[in-house]
């Protein structure tokens, strides 16, 4: 609020500042009828004001003059324009007051000093001289009031008012209060306190004008009231402002302090350090645009979190993950096939084939130089290379390798990542990988598709067909990324241990190559060449500390492992390396020849051995071929008989499929009673068993047929089965033998049993291309079209007549 014009000049600007004195009541002094009038600028003087006035206007210096050396009164009337500077009578309020001077200055610049005495409002009735300066003749004016008790009422209001006004602002005494409580006359309290309020000079020529007091006390407390509110508005704006600027400046205090502390503890900027680092680092992951974004915005928001919250560690951990993302690093291909073939053929024996298809494979992707190429899915047992084989593409073609797991994930957010607004959240494999990598192109090898699951969590298959569907996979959505990756230019290969349950829409995507598994002697130059020469190495030997003998691998391979694969081969190979480092370092220099001597005496007694010959040695036990994930495996099939009455129980965990081939198999048994020398009543008071060892394991599939029935035809004719054959077939309930899978799987694993004959449907006989040529020439092979053909080869001759010992048939225990 501006200070008030409580001092004011008489015909000159304001000039000084302080509160309007006030004489006791003047009213004594005689105040002639004709008065010299002196015109005022921007201030009204009251009756009993003594207040300074400055004069500078020639004819207001002259009036001042004459004045002085007269009665020293004058009247003292306001000019309605203050920027008049000859005002003449129409430029005058009509009411004014009649002054005193009480003293008077000069000054060297020729203006003058006055103190007036107001006396009491008087009013012109005549102007009767307008120069040198104007005279006037005057009218007194009296207020006019009636006593009474509201008006001392209203009085004492306006007097409490101006005490709380004078207590507000801080240009005028205190004393004032007391002063004004003192008069009582309600005319000269409002004079006074008008006199001393910083109010507009129309408002002051209004409160002069009224002589009704009571008008004027009315017109006062209004005006009183006002200005109060106008105060209290003003100070409470101050306070706030007030409070806003302290509390910056505390903050802007604490901060420096805090600064200062950082510093002296050698902390420095890290706030500041940490995240200039993380917007080079955005700099310098070159992301495309959207990544940017995504980038920026987070990092403007880090600067804003306070680093103590748990939010500040989120997008700190966020951000880290977007700028070590492989936006734009990338590896130079090497599709040089020649060295492709090198590479290949150094890592793994042997593969023709499968090294053909994969070679064949790189050349489309050099000449078309599209990255959109089907994707590689290596299908076959464990063991047999997959993962190698992947490893070796890709440092023939020079990527990076990563490898991952599918096997038993369940969880879309595996795959695909968690929505960052779990707490803990984390990309998917997939973004995760090419973190490892650390290039947008290495070759990614997704292990063990067929091992996906689906639940209530969401179906990992489909996020992994937008990973590797080329239409969609350059703008792969990872949830906690937030924002496209492109995986374009990633080389997938899968495996699969088979291919089953592979969904069809992930099957269609890929080209599928198998690896049935290895013959022995494939095993022995595999160990050869390059197991036994990486387990030495491995375990810290040298060749001058170790052999292998040939005999010793087969052991191994024969009597140690019972697999398609080399894996367990590898394994044991291991094992016998351990002990023999373990001897070096213990002092034995002399280098140890490994023989199957050797090896049993390292590694104990050969965990597998045929049980076959034992095993079918009795009528009523057939060996069977089986196909399982794991490659092929051999399989007894027991039957037994007992009194009863027609029953057929069937047991070893067997697949619908399986049991219904069982019902196949013992109908056409009976319908061929009179060719296999069965009475033909024999079903009549007996019942049957088939059982399937090893119970624990489930399965399934039709290609038992043929064996369980003959398994049944030589318990009914007591007509033992050749100890070294197996079969595979399915059978038709006229006796057909339909063709089967797997032909490669269950040959190499009968031959792994020791079994030299196998029956096989004719028409499979096509399938014998893919056996290896020393097997085919080992073994026998005998191709049937039906169960009679298949009887007379499997069974032995009858040894006792049928008839003659019905009660002889053996019960045989059930093992696994
Ligand atoms: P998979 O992925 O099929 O289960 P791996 O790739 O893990 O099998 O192979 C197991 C081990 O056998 C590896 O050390 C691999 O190098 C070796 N191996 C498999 N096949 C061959 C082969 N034909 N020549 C050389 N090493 C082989």
């Amino acid at each position: 609020m501006a200070e008030p014009k409580v001092s004011a000049s008489g015909d000159e600007e304001l000039q000084e500042h302080r509160p309007v004195g006030f004489e006791d009541d003047p009213s004594g002094v005689v105040v002639p009828e004709e008065l010299s009038i002196l015109p005022l600028r921007g201030v009204v003087i009251f009756p009993s004001a003594i207040v300074p006035l400055l004069i500078s206007r020639g004819a207001s210096l002259k009036l001042v003059d004459d004045c002085r050396k007269g009665d020293n009164i004058l009247g003292l009337f306001t000019q309605k324009n203050p920027d008049d500077e000859n005002p003449n009578a129409q430029g005058l309020f009509a009411r004014g007051c009649a002054g005193r001077i009480l003293k008077m200055l000069k000054y060297p610049d020729g203006s003058v000093r006055i103190l007036v005495q107001g006396l009491k409002r008087i009013e012109i009735r005549e102007y009767l001289q307008a120069e040198p300066y104007l005279r006037a003749r005057v009218a007194h004016l009296q207020d006019t009031y009636t006593p009474s008790k509201d008006l001392d009422a209203l009085q004492a209001h306006m007097v409490s008012q101006f005490a709380k006004f004078v207590s507000m602002v801080p240009y005028l005494p205190d004393e004032l209060q007391g002063v004004v409580m003192n008069i009582k006359d309600p005319g000269r309290v409002t004079d006074l306190i008008t006199s001393n309020l910083n109010i507009s000079v129309d408002e002051k020529q209004d409160l002069l004008n009224s002589m009704e007091v009571r008008t004027r006390l009315e017109k006062l407390s209004t005006i009183l009231s006002r200005e109060i509110e106008l105060v209290e508005l003003g100070n409470k704006i101050q306070t706030q402002v007030q409070s806003e600027l302290n509390k910056n400046q505390k903050e802007f205090y604490l901060r420096q302090q805090m600064r200062a502390i950082q510093k002296e503890l050698g902390e420095g900027d890290t706030r500041s350090n940490e995240i200039e680092d993380l917007r080079k680092k955005i700099e310098d992951a070159k992301m495309p645009e959207e990544a940017r974004k995504a980038a920026d915005n987070e990092l403007e928001r880090l600067r804003l979190i306070p680093p103590e919250s748990a939010e500040h560690s989120m997008v700190r951990t966020y951000l880290e993950c977007l700028v070590n993302l492989p936006w734009s690093i990338s590896t130079e291909d090497n599709l040089d096939i020649l060295h492709a073939r090198q590479v290949l053929d150094e890592d793994h024996y042997d593969l023709e084939k499968i090294k053909d298809r994969i070679l064949e494979y790189l050349a489309v992707r050099k000449l078309k130089k599209d990255p959109k190429g089907p994707i590689l899915c290596f299908v076959g047992p464990p063991g047999v290379g997959k993962t190698s084989l992947g490893r070796s593409i890709a440092r023939a073609i020079g990527r990076r390798f990563v490898r991952i797991s599918l096997g038993g994930v369940r969880d879309e957010a595996e795959i695909r990542g968690h929505r960052r607004t779990y707490i803990g959240s984390l990309p998917g494999r997939i973004i995760q990988s090419l973190r490892t990598a650390g290039s947008n192109n290495p070759l990614f090898m997704l292990d063990e598709i067929d091992k996906l699951g689906t639940d209530f969590r969401g179906d990992p298959a489909s996020a992994l067909l937008e990973v590797l569907d080329p239409e969609q996979n350059f703008t792969f959505a990872d949830h906690y990324l937030d924002v496209p990756f492109d995986l374009s230019k990633v080389m997938f290969i899968t495996t699969a241990n088979y291919l089953e349950p592979v969904p069809p829409a992930l099957r269609d995507r890929m080209e599928v190559i198998e690896l049935a598994g290895y013959t022995e002697e494939e095993k022995l130059e595999i160990g050869k060449r390059h197991l036994i020469p990486k387990q030495i190495k491995e375990n810290g030997l040298l060749d001058t500390n170790i052999a292998f003998e040939d005999e010793a691998i087969l052991s191994l391979a024969r009597s140690y492992t019972h697999e398609a694969g080399v894996r367990n081969l590898e394994r044991e190979a291991g094992s016998v390396c351990r002990k023999v480092a373990r001897g070096v370092t213990e002092g034995k220099t002399e280098k140890v020849i490994i023989t199957a001597a050797k090896v049993r005496e390292l590694l104990g007694a050969e965990k597998y051995f045929s049980e076959v010959a034992e095993r079918t040695q009795e009528p009523g036990v057939a060996t069977g071929l089986a196909w399982t994930p794991n490659g092929g495996e051999i399989l007894f099939i027991e039957a037994t008989k007992m009194a009863g009455k027609k029953g057929l129980t069937i047991t070893g965990h067997l697949g619908d499929v399986m049991k219904e081939s069982a019902q196949a198999a013992l109908s056409y048994i009976r319908s061929r009673t009179d060719r296999l020398g069965i009475a033909p009543d024999f079903f009549e008071n007996c019942d049957l068993h088939l059982h399937v060892p090893a119970g624990g394991i489930p399965k399934d599939g039709p290609s038992a047929g043929i064996t369980m029935a003959t398994s049944l035809a030589s318990l009914l004719t007591g007509r033992p089965i050749h100890s070294n054959l197996a079969m595979t077939g399915e059978i038709t309930l006229r006796g057909k033998v339909m063709p089967i899978g797997g032909v490669k799987e269950k040959v190499l694993a009968a031959r792994r049993a020791g079994i030299t004959t196998i029956i096989l449907p004719k028409r499979n006989e096509k399938d014998l291309e893919d056996i290896p040529a020393n097997v085919q020439k080992e073994m026998k092979f005998r191709f049937v079209e039906t169960m009679d053909d298949v009887l007379d080869v499997a069974l032995e001759p009858a040894a006792i007549p049928v008839d003659a010992k019905p009660a002889s048939f053996p019960q045989l225990t059930v093992s696994s």
